[in-house]
């Protein structure tokens, strides 16, 4: 499937926010956000219109979709899927991003960031409940077990990566057991475990009008 292949600070810059889409270089000084908070392009310092009602909306839908490096047709997905549930659409619509696999391998560390962690599961490094899944968009559930599969536990960026890990808050859905290379889902995601700066009831609001 297509996919940006272009700068991805870019993007982040277009939000004018950290969207934390590479690794510890998002932790580091050389984040361009930190010297250039500013949308990119020649005239990104000068243009500054007020966004607002449907700018606003869209800006959220596309800062929360780049950050789970997704395609709009995708997204929508997620979106139509969790506005069939009963519950809260907007925390649905979370609960969905979150479970994926490429996320959850992020989120337990063993990948600097989720572009990576999908390219981990692309490549066939990861194991859900001992059997190779190689969909990153996979969606697990409770008491369901990641490990990275025995060949691939040297490889130099996964040990990085989870060197960089050890100094972050694991979320509380999920449980590591750094020594074996393997995690588990404790339950599903809750809104508050997704420290994430999204306004998930404006997403709600543009793809429902
Ligand atoms: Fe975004 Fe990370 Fe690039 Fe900073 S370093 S602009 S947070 S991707």
């Amino acid at each position: 499937m297509a996919r940006y292949t272009g700068p991805v600070c870019r993007l982040c810059r277009r939000e004018t926010m950290k969207l934390f889409l590479k690794g510890e270089k998002c932790f580091s000084s050389k984040c361009p956000v930190e010297k250039r908070s500013f949308p990119p392009g020649q005239h990104g310092k000068d243009r500054r219109p007020k966004i607002v009602g449907y700018g606003l909306q869209l800006r959220e839908k596309q800062k929360t979709r780049r950050i789970y490096g997704l395609l709009e047709q995708q997204f929508r997905g997620y979106f139509e899927k969790a506005a069939r549930k009963p519950g809260v659409t907007g925390e649905l619509l979370l609960r969905q991003l979150e479970s994926r696999l490429d996320n959850v391998v992020y989120r337990l560390g063993f990948a600097a960031s989720r572009a990576q962690a999908r390219q981990f599961v692309r490549h066939g490094h990861i194991l859900v409940d001992g059997r190779r899944v190689d969909i990153p968009s996979y969606q697990l559930r409770e008491n369901q077990a990641v490990a990275v599969k025995e060949a691939s536990r040297q490889n130099p960026q996964l040990l990085s990566a989870l060197d960089f890990a050890s100094h972050q808050t694991l979320p509380s859905w999920l449980e590591l057991r750094r020594e074996e290379f393997a995690g588990r889902v404790l339950g599903p995601p809750k809104r508050e475990d997704v420290n994430l700066p999204i306004q998930e009831q404006m997403i709600v609001e543009l793809y429902s009008k």
